[in-house]
């Protein structure tokens, strides 16, 4: 097998992939050889323009709808994935909101929001490939978390205690799996250029960056298809990568 189709014959999930970078680690797995199942939730016109790019460079995805901060919908997304695909190598755990306020006046409702998606989110959706990957002795999980979860963040509670949980899932979920095969990894992306922060830039954020300017999608989804990848990261389990310009450094 080509370096170039390391992913042949695999099944990747990507919640949250019609835009931004969920789309770019869609586009990336699909060109190493994965069918991609590119989730969204309210954008299908975007979702199949995914699909399409995807086949026009002749690899292989389809689009489903899940609310992925939706139990019963998570469940039903991954049922529909193992009656099409004969099984589930790759998740990323990728789909995620910001509801940003002072915690002072922060509404409970924007609280939970943000946590539904992505921290309860999460959880679903590990939970619910973790029986196939079990099965099959064989799995990658891939969960984007944010600088933010590892920093904090003033305006964005709700967000960072998201984004850290995530972090303590990913390392709790490495240690349940690491036995079966299955590695779970966490990316820590720092200020990307998405729909998320299209009004952020500023020469304040700028400043703090040492690489002086925002990440692109691609950069993210080179980490996770690296994460994703037979041998190359297969002794690497429970680890947060951040990508982030060199933003934070411990
Ligand atoms: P984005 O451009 O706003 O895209 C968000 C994606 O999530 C869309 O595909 C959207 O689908 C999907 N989504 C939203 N609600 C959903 C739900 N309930 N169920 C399923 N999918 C849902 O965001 P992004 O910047 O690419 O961020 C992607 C991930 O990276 C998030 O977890 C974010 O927290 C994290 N991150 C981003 C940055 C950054 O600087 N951009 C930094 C650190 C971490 P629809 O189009 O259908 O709504």
């Amino acid at each position: 097998m080509t370096s170039s189709k390391l992913l042949e014959g695999q099944t990747a999930i990507v919640t949250g992939a019609s835009r931004g970078i969920g789309k770019a680690i869609a586009l990336s797995l699909s060109e190493v050889g994965a069918e991609v199942v590119v989730n969204y939730a309210q954008s299908p016109q975007k979702a199949e323009e995914v699909v399409s790019q995807i086949r026009e460079k002749g690899g292989k995805a389809y689009a489903i709808q899940a609310n992925i901060a939706d139990e019963a919908s998570v469940n039903t997304l991954i049922s529909q994935v193992l009656e099409k695909s004969k099984s589930i190598d790759v998740l990323v755990n990728n789909a995620g909101i910001t509801k940003d306020g002072l915690l002072m006046r922060m509404k409970t409702e924007d609280w939970q929001t943000v946590i539904n998606l992505n921290l309860n989110g999460v959880f679903f959706c590990t939970r619910a490939v973790s029986r196939q990957m079990l099965k099959q002795k064989k799995g990658r999980i891939i969960n984007i978390t944010s600088v933010v979860g590892l920093m904090g963040n003033a305006g964005q509670a709700n967000y960072a205690a998201s984004k850290s949980g995530v972090i303590g899932l990913t390392r709790s979920a490495a240690k349940e799996f690491a036995s079966r095969g299955i590695t779970v990894n966490a990316v820590a992306p720092g200020f990307i250029s998405t729909d998320m922060t299209k009004d952020l830039e500023s020469e304040s954020i700028l400043k703090a960056i040492p690489l002086g300017h925002f990440g692109t999608p691609e950069n993210i989804a080179g980490t996770v298809r690296f994460l994703a990848s037979e041998p190359a990261s297969a002794y690497i389990t429970g680890q947060v990568i951040q990508v982030d310009g060199g933003m934070v450094m411990s």
